[in-house]
């Protein structure tokens, strides 16, 4: 029998999102972003369920000719742009956008083949992740400008702050140096992540780039996704395999940390850290069992994990677990192991296997790339 780990998506959950974000920023294209295998949820069937997006980012260059190749014609963009001139090449060929953030890549640019590149200049406006520095930006902006290659130019940021606190410095100081570098210049521009499309109208522009809202997750930390009307996409579920009767003084699982103080009965889940269950996740954390409230006792081990029963006695074997997903925010989860949900989601292990809840919006996809990992 095969393990019973699997993490359900809901396709149409993701539509429902994306028709959130729509109404928040509904003068902008989105650009939705599915790097990291949809943020854990599987690429195809995700890009598919979100065919109304105007585009897709992402930082795979083999998940973005994966995308073309079942039949994608959406603008899609690479977030780190590209490391070669053979990549460079495979972008003119698959009509990939890209990023440009760096002096080698402009070097590449210089003197290549190609005549149909649409580029993102990117301006670090104080994150100082990846991005031209703004008093550099003229001169880049003109030497592209100028170069047969490019028939396209949009310009873009990243914010390090937009998920902090309200109208905070930081955020108000990038928007600042974006709008500074910019000015006068009448180009496509990109800077809004989730949160800044939550929070930040005037920072919609003509570009939003959301991520975590399409998958019903909260950018804030002191949201749930509920919050906003956005409904969880991903369920990780498993079973129970095992129970155990404990007397006082009994310990669970590795290092024995964990002691029974009275006669206590405990159900062994399939689920441990090497599916992508937090190995931090301490005592007490949540964890639905047949729909009921329970907690987590004990270490989190490679392939398993340990749930009170104690105050739902007629639980058998067998009976369903939730880890997270419908019913249980993976914010709860996230915020309980001091992560966030981006880690929880997009580190889910490739032996978990995807199964989508919407039949019709995968039909047409090969079977092979859907749980392209
Ligand atoms: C990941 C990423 C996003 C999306 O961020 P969310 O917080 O998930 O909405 C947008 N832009 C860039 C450059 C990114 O790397």
């Amino acid at each position: 029998m095969q393990r019973p780990i699997k993490a359900y998506i809901d396709l149409s959950a993701l539509t429902h999102n994306l028709s959130i974000a729509r109404q928040y920023a509904p003068k902008a294209k989105i650009m939705a972003v599915i790097k990291a295998n949809a943020y854990g949820h599987g690429l195809l069937h995700t890009a598919h369920a979100l065919r109304n997006a105007d585009g897709f980012a992402l930082l795979e260059l083999e998940a973005a000719i994966c995308l073309r190749d079942a039949g994608i014609r959406h603008p899609i963009l690479l977030l780190e742009g590209f490391f070669s001139t053979q990549e460079l090449m495979l972008l003119e060929k698959h009509k990939l956008s890209t990023v440009i953030h760096h002096d080698e890549q402009l070097a590449m640019l210089t003197g290549c083949k190609l005549q149909a590149l649409s580029i993102f200049i990117k301006i670090n406006t104080g994150m100082n992740r990846l991005g031209i520095a703004p008093e550099r930006f003229p001169a880049v902006i003109e030497q592209l400008s100028s170069n047969p290659a490019v028939s396209r130019i949009s310009l873009m940021t990243h914010f390090a702050t937009a998920d902090g606190i309200p109208n905070n410095a930081r955020f108000r100081g990038q928007l600042q140096v974006f709008d500074q570098a910019t000015r006068a210049i009448p180009l496509p521009c990109s800077l809004a992540n989730s949160a800044a499309t939550i929070r930040y109208p005037e920072a919609h522009r003509d570009w939003v780039r959301p991520g975590l809202m399409l998958y019903g997750a909260s950018p804030f930390a002191t949201h749930t996704g509920a919050d906003f009307n956005l409904k969880p996409v991903m369920s990780l579920t498993s079973r129970i395999i095992a129970t155990h009767s404990l007397k006082r003084g009994d310990i669970v699982g590795y290092s024995g940390n964990f002691q029974a103080d009275r006669p206590m009965r405990i159900g062994i889940v399939a689920c441990g850290y090497a599916d992508g269950y937090p190995r931090h996740a301490p005592t007490g954390t949540p964890v639905l069992v047949d729909n009921q409230k329970s907690r987590l006792v004990g270490k989190v081990s490679m392939d398993m994990l340990a749930v009170d029963l104690t105050e739902l006695p007629d639980t058998p074997i067998n009976s369903p677990v939730t880890l997270w997903g419908n019913g249980l925010p993976v914010e709860d989860i996230a915020h309980a192991s001091d992560t966030i949900s981006y880690e929880l989601l997009s580190a889910l292990s490739t032996r978990v296997q995807l199964d989508t809840l919407k039949e019709d919006a995968q039909s047409s996809l090969p079977r092979a790339c859907l749980e392209s990992k």
